[in-house]
């Protein structure tokens, strides 16, 4: 039986770990595998690889080196913050559910609909709103459709009231410039695994450390902010990889001639669909989110499942539930495309002849619901 190609097009869920970042691991897990805290030449070693991996991750966000705490990944990070705070802390409706709900303090956003569009639509200007809050937790790409909110607009607006600005990087990472001087939110969140790294890595950026206790404790590591002996093999892979795919505008040209191919070959070959696009410039390139007229989203990724392909429903449907998410309704989708919502997401390793594959088996699929949905219906 011949075996199928797995086509992995759900790069925004996680990476794969690439051969470069890999070998830059190996080292750390075999030979120099001392502790970073032990004082002989094999602990020292590792030290030193993970301050300089340290300087590295830092160089690429525009950040000083002890602005970075290297922690397990953005859930961890965004954590650490919102329950540190002790007072309140208030999230956007569109962030990762590590950002909402942490404690009882840590509770929606109350804007109005208007205020969020504004924020949507890039509109936001300083002195709109007077949000009172002690910490404002919004994401900077929206990791569903890809949307890339204006950070630095919000960071101004945050500031305003005096408050502090909890950003979540993890969708970000890689596919726009991010540069946490010019930015100036107070706290930023990633995760290795998003960008070519293993899993069980991120990075917590504080821009104030000397401000900021944590409330996780043990062997003081990460200047007491993070102990834990250090993930020093997947520490040096994540420094590798934000050296190595750290945004940059000719791979940008290269995902964005990727979205163009496939989003002209749907609208060649796919009939009834929509995509959930305001305007290519406001979405970062790798992740395409499409709603398909009369097709469950969850039915249509078991399908390619089958066929080896890996996309995702989008997390349109939110917590095993029906309703559509927050982001998604946002589109003023008609009921008759928004449970039809699929996500796709490229990395740099995404091929033409991987789309080609992708879009035949898709629209393949598509026609088998819809027959059998009229097929239904006739009998019905
Ligand atoms: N924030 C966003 C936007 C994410 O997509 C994710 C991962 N799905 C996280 C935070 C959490 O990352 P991790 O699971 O690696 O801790």
């Amino acid at each position: 039986m011949k075996t199928l190609k797995t086509i992995y097009l759900d790069n925004a869920a996680t990476t794969r770990v690439t051969q470069p970042v890999l070998q830059t691991m190996i080292p750390f897990l075999t030979e120099n595998y001392g502790n970073p805290s032990a004082n002989y030449r094999l602990g020292r070693q590792a030290r030193e690889a993970v301050e300089y991996a340290r300087k590295q991750f830092a160089k690429t966000v525009n950040a000083k080196p002890e602005q970075i705490f290297f922690t397990s990944g953005a859930t961890e990070s965004n954590n650490i913050v919102i329950r540190r705070f002790g007072l309140k802390s208030h999230y956007s409706p569109f962030e990762h559910p590590s950002c909402q709900g942490v404690n009882e303090l840590n509770t929606p956003l109350s804007l109005y609909e208007d205020d969020i569009i504004k924020v949507i639509t890039n509109r936001l200007n300083n002195g709109d709103w007077s949000w009172k809050s002690n910490l404002v937790c919004w994401q900077a790409v929206n990791s569903e459709t890809g949307y890339i909110f204006p950070v630095g607009n919000i960071a101004q607006a945050v500031h305003e009231t005096d408050d502090m600005y909890l950003c979540d990087m993890t969708a970000a990472w890689g596919h726009i410039p991010i540069d946490l001087k010019d930015l100036d939110v107070d706290f930023a969140t990633f995760s290795g695994h998003k960008l070519h790294a293993p899993k069980g890595v991120g990075v917590l950026y504080i821009k104030d450390p000397k401000r900021f206790r944590s409330d996780i404790t043990g062997g003081g590591q990460e200047h007491n902010l993070r102990s834990g002996t250090e993930n020093v093999a997947s520490i040096v892979a994540m420094a590798e990889a934000a050296m190595r795919y750290k945004f940059s505008y000719v791979a940008d040209g290269n995902m964005c001639d990727k979205r163009k191919y496939l989003l002209d070959n749907l609208n060649r070959n796919l009939d009834d669909f929509t995509t959930n696009i305001i305007n290519p410039d406001w979405h970062v390139p790798n992740i395409v989110s499409i709603s398909i007229k009369d097709v469950e989203g969850d039915t249509l990724r078991a399908m390619l499942d089958s066929r080896c392909i890996c996309i995702s429903t989008g997390t349109a449907c939110h917590s095993q539930s029906l309703e559509i998410s927050p982001i998604l309704k946002k589109f003023y989708l008609p009921a008759d495309y928004e449970h039809g919502t699929i996500r796709i997401s490229m990395s740099r390793e995404t091929t033409y002849e991987e789309l080609d594959i992708f879009i035949k088996e898709l629209v393949n699929a598509v026609e088998q619901l819809r027959a059998i949905r009229e097929g239904v219906d006739v009998v019905s």
